[in-house]
């Protein structure tokens, strides 16, 4: 059965569905779901992201996490990545840091992945990088001691639920089947989570990630509780949605375009935007303190971006320097990549300022 037919028997049964368990399904339905089924990464698939474009994203980020780990005291420590994708940016960050010395001794590597088929691409991209990798489907199993963990693009991937401040109340907006047998919103009576309800404007829709405001407590209280860092790179607005960001950012998108959300489902990619807003909120709760969101650019060019590819022209050919230049100009540029994708540091409330934020 298809994901799409599974919805839509599901709608037949029940009645509408939320949007949270839409894109839940659409994206991680174990036999159909988009990320269960194929490798969407790259230019032969949907999008690409900044650890595909350049391998100087993963390099500056590993040698960010060996700061804070030397910081630390050099204990111990889970590295841990949830939504690790093809396995690039572990990669890259274990190359990186391959000669520091004492580092990979002290640390075991851990993945949060739902998806079988991208488990076994990382599986091939990691191997020999490390001796102690291991995969996990949810946060509570990776070990409790000090954490390293990174997470690209994930929160974006997460389900949420849209509401709408009509002139008649709060609405939410839900998935149903029309009188044709297709998928389409519909509006029903329901009132958003209360803090959602401050000074609304009308007219207007709001967004909340459940799931990730309840991951980003549980890894922040993970921190605040055994010590450690995590750095969350995303796109998304860091301003309160009660003042002009937000909205309705939820979009798909396959073979580089956009496309319609409802149709198709599990043969593209569904997003929203991240609330940088609630999940700092988020990590506050769980007992972290937090640096940022600064703009991915920001961040890049003051970890040495520019010298790292100045560096790697050196002994690069023609052809070489023009990727690596144009990689850097795509993560860093503020008409690109360089400000809508955002970093946000989170760190247990011992530790100075990290470098970069
Ligand atoms: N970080 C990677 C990939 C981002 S795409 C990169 O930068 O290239 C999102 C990733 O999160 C995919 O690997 C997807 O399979 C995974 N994912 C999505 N929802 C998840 C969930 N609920 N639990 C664990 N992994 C999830």
């Amino acid at each position: 059965m298809t994901v799409e037919q599974f919805i839509k028997d599901r709608i037949r049964a029940n009645g509408s569905i939320e949007i949270s368990e839409y894109m839940a399904l659409a994206l991680a339905h174990p036999e159909d779901g988009y990320y269960i089924r194929k490798d969407p990464f790259g230019v032969q698939g949907d999008f690409t992201t900044a650890p595909e474009i350049s391998q100087v994203f993963g390099e500056l980020i590993g040698a960010w996490l060996v700061t804070q780990w030397v910081i630390m005291g050099k204990p111990e420590s889970a590295l841990a990545e949830i939504g690790p994708g093809r396995g690039t940016l572990m990669a890259d960050i274990l190359r990186a840091t391959a000669n520091v010395k004492g580092f990979h001794e002290s640390i075991s590597v851990h993945l949060m992945e739902i998806s079988t088929t991208l488990r076994q691409k990382q599986w091939n991209t990691l191997a020999g990088k490390h001796t102690d990798i291991l995969w996990h489907t949810g946060f509570a199993e990776i070990p409790p001691k000090p954490l390293l963990l990174v997470a690209n693009e994930f929160f974006d991937a997460l389900p949420i639920r849209q509401y709408l401040h009509a002139p008649d109340g709060w609405k939410e907006r839900r998935v149903t089947l029309n009188d044709d047998d297709q998928l389409e919103f519909i509006f029903v009576p329901q009132a958003p989570p209360e803090f959602l309800q401050h000074e609304p404007q009308s007219d207007r829709m709001y967004e909340h990630c459940d799931a990730g405001h309840r991951l980003m407590v549980v890894i922040a209280n993970r921190i605040a509780t055994y010590g450690g860092t995590g750095l969350i790179i995303d796109y998304g607005y860091e301003g309160s949605p009660f003042g002009n960001v937000g909205g309705n950012t939820l979009q798909s998108v396959r073979e580089h375009k956009f496309h319609d959300v409802l149709v198709d489902p599990g043969t593209a990619d569904i997003t929203a935007h991240v609330d940088f807003y609630n999940l700092t909120h988020a990590a506050a709760e769980g007992g972290c303190v937090i640096y940022g969101p600064v703009g991915q650019g920001e961040l890049l060019n003051r970890l040495g971006a520019k010298e790292r590819i100045e560096t790697l022209c050196a002994t690069a050919t023609p052809s070489q320097q023009k990727t690596l230049i144009s990689g850097l100009a795509r993560l860093t540029a503020v008409d690109q990549m360089g400000e809508l994708f955002k970093a946000l540091c989170i760190t247990d409330p011992h530790l100075p300022k990290p470098e970069g934020f």
